[in-house]
C-alpha cells in the first residue's frame, strides 16, 4: 500500500508517517503539505508546505517534491513555512542541489517563530507554536478569523445592521475559529503549553511509543510522546478528531491498533484515529 487516506472531521489526511523513517501528509482542505519526509505525488501541486523541523524523516524528500512540481509544471512556487533557524541550511542545500540538478529548486520561504501568525488563504490563518525537540521545531495551529455581531447590536433589524456595516461602524467582534492543529516530534508538554491544541476541530499529534517496549524515560530522552503520558490527559481533548501518527517501527500496524484499543478508555475511542495502513505491513 502506497498511501493511507483518513477522513478526520472535515479534513482529509493522506500520506505516510513512520517515526524516524518518514512523515509526509497532504491536507487538501488546507491546500497544504505537512512535512516532506516522503514526497507525495498526490498533493505535489499544493500551494503550501509546513515543516515541523529539519530532521531527515520530515524534510529529506523536499528536493524530490520540487522535482515533481517542475516536471508537471506547477504554476506557482511552493511556499514553505519553517522554523526561522532552519531557513539558511535548507536554502543552501537547495541551492547546491539546484547546481547539480541544473534546474532551479526554488521555494518561497516563510520563516516562522512561536506565536507568529501568517495568512494562508482567504480567512484562513496559521499560528506557529513551540514544540519541544532537540533541534529548532514548530507546530502549527490553523484558524479562521470570523466576525461576530456584538451583543448590543443583536436586537437591531437586519436593515439597520446593514446600514451600520456599510457606514463602517465597529459593530463586530473578531473571533478565531480553531480548525486544525499539527504537533509532532515533541514532548507532551506542548499540549499544556498550548491548550488551544485541545480545542482545534482536528488535531494531528505524534504518539511514537505505546507501551513498555520503550520506557517513558527513553521516549522523553528522544523528545517524543509516549502513550503513558497521553492517557492521563485524555479527558482534556475536546477535539472532534485526534489523529495519532509517527508511530515507531518497533510496532506493526496491527500492534498499534491492538495496543491502543486495549489502553484507550472506551468513552474516548471514537475521538481518536490512528494513522496506520490497513493490514500488517507499514507502507514499505
Ligand atoms: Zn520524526
Ligand atoms: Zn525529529
Amino acid at each position: 500500500m502506497s498511501l493511507t487516506t483518513l477522513k478526520a472531521g472535515s479534513f482529509t489526511i493522506r500520506g505516510r508517517s513512520l517515526g524516524g523513517f518518514y512523515t509526509g501528509l497532504h491536507i487538501p482542505e488546507l491546500n497544504a503539505l505537512l512535512d516532506v519526509g516522503t514526497a507525495l505525488r498526490t498533493g505535489a501541486g499544493s500551494r503550501n508546505l509546513f515543516l515541523s523541523h529539519a530532521h531527515a524523516d520530515h524534510v529529506g524528500s523536499l528536493p524530490g517534491l520540487l522535482g515533481m512540481r517542475g516536471l508537471v509544471g506547477v504554476p506557482h512556487t511552493l511556499r514553505v513555512f519553517m522554523p526561522r533557524e532552519t531557513v539558511e541550511g535548507v536554502t543552501k542545500a537547495l541551492e547546491h542541489l539546484s547546481l547539480v540538478h541544473r534546474w532551479s529548486l526554488a521555494i518561497d520561504v516563510v520563516p516562522m517563530e512561536p506565536g507568529q501568525v501568517e495568512r494562508v488563504k482567504g480567512d484562513l490563518y496559521v499560528r506557529a507554536i513551540k514544540t519541544l525537540h532537540p533541534v529548532p521545531s514548530l507546530g502549527y495551529v490553523f484558524f479562521r478569523k470570523i466576525k461576530k455581531l456584538r451583543e448590543e447590536f443583536k436586537s437591531l433589524p437586519g436593515s439597520e445592521i446593514g446600514r451600520l456595516r456599510h457606514s463602517g461602524a465597529d459593530i463586530f467582534d473578531e473571533l478565531e475559529r480553531l480548525e486544525f492543529g499539527y504537533a509532532t516530534d515533541t514532548l507532551p508538554e506542548v499540549l499544556a503549553n498550548n491548550p488551544e491544541l485541545f480545542k482545534v476541530k482536528t488535531l494531528i499529534l505524534e504518539c511514537t511509543f505505546l507501551d513498555d517496549r520503550k520506557s517513558v524515560k527513553a521516549a522523553r530522552a528522544g523528545c517524543h510522546i509516549h502513550l503513558d503520558e497521553l492517557l492521563p490527559l485524555m479527558d482534556q481533548f475536546e477535539n472532534e478528531r485526534v489523529v495519532l501518527m509517527h508511530f515507531s517501527q518497533i510496532y506493526s500496524p496491527n500492534d498499534v491498533r491492538a495496543i491502543f484499543e486495549k489502553r484507550c478508555p472506551e468513552h474516548q475511542r471514537e475521538r481518536f484515529k490512528l494513522f496506520v495502513p490497513d493490514g500488517e505491513e507499514w507502507w514499505d
